[in-house]
């Protein structure tokens, strides 16, 4: 059977660990991180594999969402705001609104943040998380894109969220 997708996050928050505690080193996550997207698309190629991604992210994000969700949209973004800094995600800003397409940065990014350059962008996981938590909102389905990452050389990471 199907795992209901929305019972993850309680699911894996139940932490047992009397002596070793909740928090990671972030080398520790992102090593989890790479390595599982850099095997991802070695075994499944780069489209599979941004699909992939992108979609878990998307899963994520609308859990995420729905927690957070407020019927006015300026609380809604204040909110997940602070949620993005409190679990030091990174530190998240609007910086463009429009009909046609929301546009965020994330400074700090968990992902990517100070990295080695690579040529290329890398963070469609959190691509996802930022559609989910779009769509939570609007309950329609949206597209996304990086359009900027630290990995790329690009000093940000950046997601821009298009809306027609
Ligand atoms: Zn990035």
């Amino acid at each position: 059977m199907k795992t209901p997708k929305k019972d993850i996050i309680s699911q894996v928050s139940k932490v047992d660990r009397p002596k070793l505690g909740k928090s990671v080193p972030i080398e520790i996550f992102r090593v989890f991180r790479h390595y599982t997207q850099i095997y991802a698309k070695d075994l499944l190629g780069d489209r599979a594999k941004n699909i992939l991604f992108i979609n878990a992210g998307k899963e994520l994000g609308k859990s995420i969402g729905l927690r957070l969700l407020d019927k006015d949209l300026g609380m809604y973004i204040d909110k997940v705001k602070k949620f993005v800094e409190q679990e030091k995600i990174g530190i998240l800003k609007v910086v463009e609104v429009s009909n046609e397409k929301l546009v965020f940065q994330l400074d700090e990014c968990i992902t990517c943040a100070g990295m080695d350059y690579i040529g290329e962008r890398i963070c469609f996981f959190e691509v996802g998380i930022v559609a989910g938590i779009v769509e939570a909102f609007l309950n329609k389905k949206v597209l996304a894109q990086e359009t900027k990452c630290n990995a790329n050389g690009e000093n940000v990471c950046e997601v821009t969220v298009y809306l027609k």
